[in-house]
């Protein structure tokens, strides 16, 4: 979902964080109208997917639909023989669910009829249709959580049902979008969170693989105990983490750690993005070298970052980065590192413009605080005067957008007036002035304080007194 702003605003940041590198996936959702075969297709990043899980009449549904082949391929290939073994075993322990029930349940299509009518933008209007749901991109580690808790206005209940998942070899290839980039879509269990109790009291333990030893652990306070693998199995899971299977990515580790340990010399050394190298080391798909994160759009070392590029970059020889460049791509290649001429300049014009607005307006604020008793007011935006604060105080690298009264505004008569309880400040004509020569923008508040009253009592008195005097 993209946020659509006009070209005068400041562009939205854009921040990356490890936890969206490593839970990050996309999903592809989209609504087909039944009349006019209309798709309107929308791109949605999860950080965890919450599966429902389907009671009797749903499996028996799930179920049959693969039989008339209509979403068959969740359980494909080796479904059929793992869909016999369950229907046997239900014989015997009631019915059992399966992880991949709960998954072949959330992908399965929607048909959007009767109340839950579709509004088709091509027909205008509210029409049948179905939605269906893929996953376009999978994350490095998925985090599935199962829907146990029901809440409802005055009680909540727990599904207490057991589903099966498997330790390993998780396999999505049914809920990978066609189109999507190849992507390795095989996952291992690596910890799973239980819950033990009701809906109301309970308490949560976790059972973690360690990577090292492959060992199992169950976390329950503050006591760790080694476990079996048939206890995890058995386990009432509430949410699982699978890890992409990277028996591939650690192959290829461990052949460019062989290279390194050659101490092959060579002419020339290759900076390297830590933070990608720190990918290569523990993800199944690092993706591409992003020393972009290092350097400015000129191909420098920014001014900001001057002080602490050490921490950002890892050096190594050229046998190592052409393995690497070769294989993953990405870039660019930094032989060098300087830092940047034009981005220094225009670092030190900008300290100026900081400087000199910051002055400026404090000057004008004292003078208007001396003024015993202003004629006119000025509303200005909180949120816009907050964010020229923050880069007039250094804390924010760009200057803020045109300022934006719109929020604290509303229209009366054809004049702009302050909206009741609006985020908003005053400051004096002549700092309004002098922002809006800057930014631009608007519009224009003004407040105008009423004259106080003259007394006509007091005035009578003074008039007397004065009277008086002359008298004297
Ligand atoms: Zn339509
Ligand atoms: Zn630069």
């Amino acid at each position: 979902v993209s946020t659509v702003s006009s070209p005068k605003r400041k562009k939205r940041k854009k921040y990356r964080s490890v936890i969206s590198d490593i839970f990050d996936g996309t999903i592809i959702s989209s609504v087909q109208c039944l009349t006019c075969d209309r798709l309107s297709v929308t791109l949605e990043t999860f950080q965890d997917l919450s599966l429902p899980i389907p009671g009797k009449e749903d499996l028996a549904k799930l179920h049959s639909a693969i039989k008339t082949g209509s979403c068959g391929e969740a359980y494909a290939p080796q479904g059929w023989i793992a869909f016999f073994m369950e229907y046997f075993k239900s014989w015997f322990w009631g019915p059992v669910v399966t992880l991949q029930d709960c998954l072949a349940a959330f992908f399965a299509r929607d048909e959007l009829e009767g109340d839950n009518m579709y509004s088709c933008g091509r027909c205008k209007k509210l029409r049948n249709g179905v939605k269906f749901c893929k996953v376009q991109k999978f994350p490095e580690i998925l985090c599935i959580h199962l829907k146990r808790f029901r809440h409802e206005l005055m009680f909540s209940t727990k599904i207490g049902t057991h589903v099966s998942f498997p330790l390993e070899g998780l396999d999505l290839q049914p809920f990978l979008a066609k189109d999507s980039p190849a992507q390795i879509v095989t996952y291992d269990l690596i910890s799973v969170i239980c819950h033990h109790g009701t809906a109301s009291s309970g308490h949560y333990i976790a059972y973690c693989r360690n990577n090292l030893n492959n060992l199992w652990y169950e976390f329950d306070d503050q006591s760790v105990t080694e476990v079996s693998e048939s206890t995890v199995q058995n386990a009432e899971a509430y949410v699982l983490f699978y890890r992409k299977s990277n028996e591939e990515a650690q192959r290829e580790r461990r052949r460019i750690s062989g290279l390194l340990n050659m101490m092959e010399p060579s002419l020339l050394q290759f900076y390297v993005s830590r933070q990608w190298l720190n990918k290569f080391k523990t993800f199944a798909e690092p993706g591409p070298i992003s020393n972009n994160d290092f350097l400015c759009m000129h191909g420098g070392v920014p001014p900001h970052k001057a002080n602490f590029i050490e921490d950002l970059v890892v050096m190594l020889p050229q046998n190592i980065w052409d393995n690497l460049y070769s294989r993953y791509g990405g870039g660019p290649a930094v032989n060098h590192l300087y830092v940047c001429h034009t981005c220094q300049i225009e670092s030190e014009r900008l300290e100026k413009r900081r400087k000199n607005e910051l002055e400026m307006f404090i000057r004008l604020y004292r003078a208007f605080q001396e003024e015993e008793s202003p004629s006119t007011f000025y509303c200005i935006s909180m949120q816009w005067f907050r964010e020229w604060e923050g880069f007039v105080k250094g804390k924010d690298s760009d200057p803020p957008g045109p300022i934006d009264n719109a929020k604290i505004a509303v229209t009366k008569c054809g004049n702009a007036v302050l909206k009741q309880g609006a985020d908003s400040g005053q400051i004096s004509e002549e700092t309004w002035n002098f922002l809006q020569s800057i930014y631009g923008g608007g519009p224009e508040i003004i407040l105008r304080p009423p004259v106080p009253p003259v007394e006509p009592g007091i005035l009578q008195t003074e008039e007397k007194i004065e009277l008086e005097t002359h008298g004297l």
